[in-house]
């Protein structure tokens, strides 16, 4: 589907409000801003791993089903190769299902407890028309399982609660990996599993990357998880972007104070452990008692003057791509309004 000289995604000026509506437009209630004046853009080519990084209530997740069609954006767009994905008419639209896939935390709550797993697969090959017969469809089923460590014997004949919690995480990637997509959005992939099947399962994430030019939207919490593997970071704080860039700068280099918070809050007994321990993003509790107007992290900034009261910070120039939205840079070229 569509041109390929076109980024693979690209988000414009995203902004989601929930809030309910009354008669004839009217407001009915409070609303609550989840994404603000948003923008990403993920490269056609090499395939790449973008992390969204924030705390419960940043709005990544809002972000996740804007971007799998699971819900609209009040404003902005998403654009898919170029192509807006709310104008896509009834083939593009198929294609983009195919093209986007997802994988969640909890892959038990997407299956069908009454299906076997083989049923999960063959509904995929058959509405995508992926084989031509019964013989092509296990050879493309057993490849798919294969890209994870798992065999056809092992799991097909099972429902999906005989199998182990890694078990159905893999499957899941090898159900998105059958259908050959461009982009998978990852939502807290590894955030339930246990530390021997999270350093499998971002392998795998890896993999899929490098040898089958997949890329992935990686939705976490966990900073030490998108240090592993990530290629660029957006941290978001309360819907907008607090800092953005290459991965490795971001972290090694935090320039945000929020980002700086949560990089020194990583217990540090041993410093080549420090990134297998989780960086834990403050509770929604802590995060209450935001400003109204200007910086939304202003009520927690150690460094925090009056203008940042005024208007909310643009995102100013680090270096490059790496991008901060705090006053403390305003020497710097601005790279985008927030
Ligand atoms: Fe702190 Fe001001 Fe920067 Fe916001 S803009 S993070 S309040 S220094």
């Amino acid at each position: 589907m569509m041109s390929s000289s076109k980024p693979l995604l690209e988000i414009r000026d995203a902004t989601k409000i929930y809030g309910t509506t009354g008669l004839f437009g009217r407001k009915g209630g409070p609303q609550t801003v989840a994404l603000q004046d948003f923008n990403l853009t993920i490269k056609d080519k090499p395939a790449t791993i973008t992390t969204i990084a924030g705390e419960s209530g940043s709005g990544k997740t809002t972000l996740a089903n804007t971007v799998l069609g699971f819900t609209g954006l009040t404003s902005g767009q998403i654009l898919y190769k170029g192509q807006d994905i709310e104008d896509l008419n009834r083939r593009d639209k198929l294609a983009y299902r195919r093209e986007v896939q997802a994988i969640f935390q909890d892959p038990y709550e997407v299956y069908n407890p009454f299906y076997r797993v083989r049923h999960i697969f063959d509904m995929v090959i058959s509405r995508f028309k992926l084989a031509r017969n019964k013989a092509e469809a296990r050879d493309i089923i057993e490849a798919a399982l294969k890209v994870v460590g798992l065999r056809g014997d092992e799991v097909l004949h099972k429902y999906p609660h005989q199998l182990s919690g890694g078990q159905r995480q893999r499957m899941m990637i090898a159900r998105a990996y059958l259908l050959k997509p461009g982009l998978i959005v990852a939502d807290e992939p590894v955030s339930m599993v246990d530390a021997s099947l999270r350093a499998m399962i971002l392998d795998i994430m890896l993999r899929l990357r490098d040898e089958f030019n997949i890329s992935f939207l990686y939705i976490t919490h966990d900073l030490s998880t998108a240090y592993q593997i990530g290629d660029d970071i957006y941290i978001l704080y309360q819907g907008s972007i607090a800092e953005r860039g290459e991965t490795t700068h971001v972290i090694e280099n935090p320039k945000h104070p929020y980002v700086q918070l949560l990089i020194e809050s990583i217990p540090e007994p041993d410093p080549d452990d420090k990134w297998d321990t989780h960086i834990r993003f403050p509770s929604e509790e802590e995060m209450r008692g935001s400003a109204t107007s200007g910086c939304r992290f202003y009520p927690r900034c150690r460094y925090r003057m009056d203008r940042c009261l005024e208007a909310q910070p643009p995102l100013y120039a680090i270096s490059d791509e790496h991008g901060a939205a705090c006053y403390l840079y305003d020497e710097a070229e601005i790279l985008e309004r927030t």
